[in-house]
């Protein structure tokens, strides 16, 4: 089942300075469960495309079908520093006035399950990066969305944090059967999260080629890294990226 479709979406921003197309014409679908990973040069397109699908931003031409609700996961965090982690968790639901018993008991599960429920009384400030990215995506999942968009949303941690970080958001992922959208420089990062690439050209950003990745040993991002099939992968999108 589909749970994001964008038809023929073109961008373009007016600004003093004329006319600037970003998005010329891309078109692609995310099914239930997959993570589809995107990668292209900075200054491409990939943030503007991602606020056009959580409808921040219209775009100029083209169509976005949803299915059911969207979560937001940037590259900086964006927890409250004046809030305790519990209650930047439940913001989502307050601001929705959707906070019920129910709901309440599946964060606290997810926060358990993930080693955060000793910290549910600490503020941000006294966490690790790794930590409040996680913590960050729990906020996202509260809300319970169908489609999670993901900005960069590990390049603000050091690489070794980040690895760590990718193993343990791409459970969180899988286990709650959400489909998602990951915005990546870091090719690896794609290859080893996703179940489909997709390469971007330089701006006006068009979709360049799909890449599917359905062969690498291992269950984990990390495993896969070890993968003899992963530096394939990662020569392929690398010559796509340079050509
Ligand atoms: P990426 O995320 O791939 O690095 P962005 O989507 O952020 O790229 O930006 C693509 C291009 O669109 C950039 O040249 C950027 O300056 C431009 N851009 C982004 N938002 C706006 C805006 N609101 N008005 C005008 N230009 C914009
Ligand atoms: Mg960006």
């Amino acid at each position: 089942m589909k749970k994001l479709e964008l038809i023929h979406v073109k961008k373009t921003f007016y600004t003093e300075l004329g006319a600037l197309n970003v998005i010329d014409d891309i078109s692609f679908d995310i099914n239930e469960g997959e993570i589809v990973a995107i990668v292209g040069p900075s200054g491409a397109g990939k943030s503007t495309l991602l606020n056009i699908i959580s409808k921040l931003i219209l775009p100029t031409s083209g169509k976005i079908i949803v299915d059911g609700d969207i979560g937001y996961m940037f590259q900086h965090d964006h927890l409250f520093n004046w809030r305790t982690v519990y209650k930047n968790i439940l913001i989502g639901l307050e601001i929705k006035k959707d906070k019920d018993r129910k709901k309440v008991e599946r964060i606290k599960k997810l926060l358990t399950k993930y080693g955060l429920f000793e910290f549910i009384n600490n503020y941000p400030q006294e966490l690790s990066g790794g930590m409040r990215q996680r913590i960050a995506l729990i906020r996202t999942l509260a809300t319970e969305p169908s489609i999670l968009l993901l900005d960069e949303p590990f390049s603000a941690l050091d690489y070794q944090t980040r690895i760590n970080v990718s193993n343990d958001i791409y459970q969180i992922i899988k286990d709650q059967n959400v489909s998602a959208l990951l915005v990546t420089h870091d090719i690896s990062e794609a290859i080893s999260m996703a179940d489909r690439v997709l390469v971007l050209s330089h701006r006006p950003a068009k979709l360049k080629e799909v890449i599917v990745i359905n062969d690498l040993e291992g269950k984990t991002p990390l495993e896969k890294r070890k993968s003899t099939k992963f530096s394939y992968y990662f020569d392929k999108i690398w010559g796509l990226l340079n050509e």
